[in-house]
């Protein structure tokens, strides 16, 4: 398509959006604060799954001070089940960054906003163009793939050239917005409802795009894993343990655990995992299992349960290992494996009374 006709598919995508938006909290916001939190919680995350963190987490850290000023522990509590907790982590950071280099101002430069923990190209072009209305693409998976169809445009570079020359100067954010919302709801990774779509005159590849739609979408390969937990119990309260400060779901607590090798008995990898508790070998008792996903693994994770005598004996790190009421798991930063399987040992507990 040539940039003659860039002003037509500006004018209808903005139309169109103005009439078909969804009314998400976060539009309702105009402080970049707000609209960076926003922006950090939908990366790699539905719109449904951010809904409900959301406003909790604006209502606990409603400024970049009150959250920098926040333990991280606190942050991850109130982020726990969201997922990609290196986000939350970022953001905190970034959040002490702005207070002390910034004056707690969320900078308008490009450049000192990418110097933030964690803000990438994407993020600071969306913190540009809806906070700060300034020119930006922002190019997230819903943008590349719409841009990809509607120009017809494969490469990374010629993608970024065609976003740069597509951002109008009036409405840079709605516009960036329109873009994510049309991937998000009519020109999705699944599905192209062609007929809805306000620019599908101009669309280079709207019958080439459904005919093959099927053929080219990139298959992910997923690694089916086993990822047995244990469940402690003593004296009403279970046995969590803090994963490492660095790495993977860093500082959060889970249930002890973890993948099972090809050649692993399952009873070398719960007591590899529970080292000198006095859990015997013949007390192991599966109560139930659940899947769970995470980025291109699927797994299976089998839940064990066993009794343990909570004794100033068993000497555990307290940095490292806690004893918590079960009821109370809300209390604290989990993962959200950890959580399901304190769901299990609830339902376990109900129907075995
Ligand atoms: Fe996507 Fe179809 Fe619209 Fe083209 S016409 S942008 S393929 S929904």
């Amino acid at each position: 398509m040539s940039a003659k006709n860039l002003s037509p598919v500006r004018k209808k995508l903005l139309r169109w959006y103005d009439n078909h938006k969804r009314d998400l909290p976060w539009r309702r916001r105009r402080d970049p604060y707000a609209i960076w939190l926003a922006e950090t919680m939908l990366q790699q995350t539905q719109v449904k799954a951010v809904l409900p963190y959301y406003e909790k987490f604006l209502a606990a850290f409603p400024t970049a001070g009150a959250l920098a000023r926040a333990p991280l522990e606190r942050v991850l509590r109130l982020w726990s089940g969201l997922g990609y907790y290196r986000r939350a982590e970022n953001l905190h950071k970034a959040a002490s960054q702005v207070m002390g280099e910034h004056r707690g101002k969320i900078p308008q430069d490009y450049d000192q906003l990418r110097a933030l923990a964690g803000i990438g190209e994407y993020t600071a072009g969306a913190i540009l163009s809806i906070a700060f209305h300034k020119p930006y693409p922002a190019i997230d998976g819903n943008v590349r793939r719409v841009l990809g169809r509607l120009f017809s445009v494969a490469g990374e570079k010629e993608l970024r050239a065609l976003a740069l020359k597509l951002v109008p100067k009036a409405r840079p954010g709605d516009f960036n917005q329109a873009l994510m919302e049309l991937g998000a709801t009519v020109c999705t990774a699944k599905n192209q409802r062609c007929a809805e779509c306000p620019v599908n005159l101009e669309c280079a590849s709207r019958e080439r795009s459904r005919n093959n739609s099927v053929a080219t979408r990139r298959r992910i390969k997923y690694e089916n894993v086993i990822w047995p937990l244990a469940i402690v119990r003593g004296s009403g309260k279970i046995l969590l343990r803090r994963r490492a400060a660095q790495g993977l779901l860093a500082g959060l607590w889970e249930l002890p655990g973890g993948e099972l090798t090809p050649r692993q008995k399952l009873s070398d990898l719960l007591h590899a995992h529970l080292p000198g508790l006095p859990v015997s070998r013949a007390g192991i008792k599966k109560i139930g299992e659940f899947r769970h996903a995470i980025t291109h693994r699927r797994i299976r994770a089998p839940i064990y349960l066993f009794e343990c005598p909570v004794s100033d004996a068993l000497r555990l790190a307290r940095h490292r290992w806690r004893w918590v009421d079960p009821t109370r798991i809300k209390d604290h930063a989990v993962s959200s494996m950890t959580s399901k399987a304190v769901k299990i040992l609830a339902n376990h507990e109900a129907t075995s009374l």
